[in-house]
């Protein structure tokens, strides 16, 4: 049965290739101060930057670059940007990037004006912001996290090894975002599959979870099916527009907060997964893919109907004349044949783990309630194990 609920989502879309040209109007509602965070080098050789400077100087802007925020943005960065923030005091802060772009300017936008050190507020003990935001808008340069229409912020702590998120409230998502699928063409094939796997896994999260009749199920079914019929288009195609803006759309689906209304959610592979980051600073789809067997493996007994229903209505598993532990099974086997496929990282090792980090990382682990079995430590350390 479907739980009480209140839902808005505020952050206003512009799709298409099309899309950036609406910069300018949003520009309009904002103060002659703009903060622009970006990564590394990638936007100024795929001609991003220079699109969206233009478009900052024609609407009269002044900018305030914010560049380097790198994958799994650091709190030291956090701590550079609030700097900026605060010392010029921007009225909006423009992400150009991926997640951790968008990630890191939601900390910069709560953080700036926190009257004490905002990790300890808002990553260590979830906090509500009681303090100024600063509006954040979103041109999305990297699809995965859905991030772009959500209220979540995912900072890193490499001193402390701790890797944390925090799903803030609606007046922390970005006020617009800019969705151009054509600007993800430039991904490395290995972040592209990566972040199919992270709009994948967010999907499971929480559809593996309760046992109640509800929408929103069916509705992940069909993104699930959509998602891997695009991602294998894209991986021998990546130009291919059909498929790479059904990922984008995917992607904005299944973490702007819409499905998991009213319902449970899991959560423990983006969890296990955050820990492997805080030790190895890894692709974080890539985290995700590395313990996923492992993990659904070890669930599935514990949530055999909903594993059953995931092989017959995801991946077409023929059921007749067979348990139900055997269909689960195959749809399981199905799901990892679909990984190995598109080039996903499917162990640990791979990834710079090694025997003497997997205490601390299942230490790390933060332990969510709401999937069909409460890990203790040692089953997370087995699940590691496994995952090597
Ligand atoms: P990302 O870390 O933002 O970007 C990964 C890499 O892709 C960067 O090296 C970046 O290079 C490059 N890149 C981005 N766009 C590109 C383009 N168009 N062409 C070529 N290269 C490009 O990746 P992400 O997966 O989107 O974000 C990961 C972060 O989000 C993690 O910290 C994760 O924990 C977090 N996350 C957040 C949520 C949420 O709900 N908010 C959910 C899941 C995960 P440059 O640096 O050179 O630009
Ligand atoms: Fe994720």
């Amino acid at each position: 049965m479907l739980g009480n609920f209140q839902y808005c989502n505020p952050t206003k879309l512009y799709f298409g290739e099309q899309s950036l040209t609406f910069l300018k109007e949003e520009l309009q509602k904002y103060g002659p101060k703009v903060q622009l965070s970006y990564g590394r080098d990638s936007i100024k050789k795929n001609g991003i930057y220079d699109q969206v400077m233009e478009l900052l100087k024609e609407a009269g802007k002044t900018v305030f670059e914010d560049p380097g925020v790198m994958p799994n943005p650091t709190v030291e960065k956090l701590y550079e940007g609030c700097k900026i923030a605060r010392e010029n005091e921007v009225d909006l802060i423009l992400a150009v990037g991926g997640g951790s772009v968008c990630d890191y300017a939601k900390a910069v936008s709560v953080s700036a004006y926190c009257e004490e050190d905002p990790w300890e507020k808002y990553y260590e003990r979830m906090e509500e912001v009681d303090n100024r935001i600063i509006p954040v808008g979103c041109v999305l340069t990297m699809v995965g996290t859905g991030s772009e229409m959500n209220g979540g912020s995912v900072i890193t702590n490499p001193e402390r090894k701790r890797k944390i998120g925090h799903v803030f409230g609606e007046n922390v998502f970005p006020k617009f975002s800019i969705l151009n699928p054509v600007f993800t063409y430039t991904l490395p094939k290995y972040q592209m599959v990566a972040g199919i796997y992270d709009i994948f896994n967010h999907i499971t999260e929480q559809y593996f979870s309760g046992e109640d009749d509800n929408t929103s199920d069916y509705v992940m079914e069909g993104l699930m099916k959509s998602l891997i019929h695009s991602s294998r288009i894209a991986v021998a195609d990546p130009m291919d527009y059909e498929a790479r803006s059904n990922i984008m759309w995917t992607a904005t689906w299944a973490l702007n907060t819409m499905v998991e209304q009213g319902k449970t959610t899991d959560w423990m592979v983006h969890m296990i997964g955050q820990s492997v980051g805080a030790y190895t600073d890894a692709t974080h789809g890539m985290t995700l893919a590395a313990v996923s067997m492992a993990y659904y493996r070890y669930i599935c007994p514990y949530g055999l109907q909903k594993f059953v229903r995931f092989a017959e209505n995801v991946w077409g598993v023929q059921t007749e004349g067979k348990s139900k532990e055997q269909i689960a099974k195959e749809g399981l086997a199905s799901m990892e044949n679909w990984m190995r496929e598109i080039g996903l990282v499917m162990n640990l090792r791979e990834l710079g783990v090694t025997e003497e980090m997997i205490e601390g990382i299942a230490e790390g682990t933060f332990v969510m309630d709401g999937g069909y079995k409460i890990l203790s430590h040692e089953e997370i350390v087995d699940i590691l194990r496994k995952s090597m």
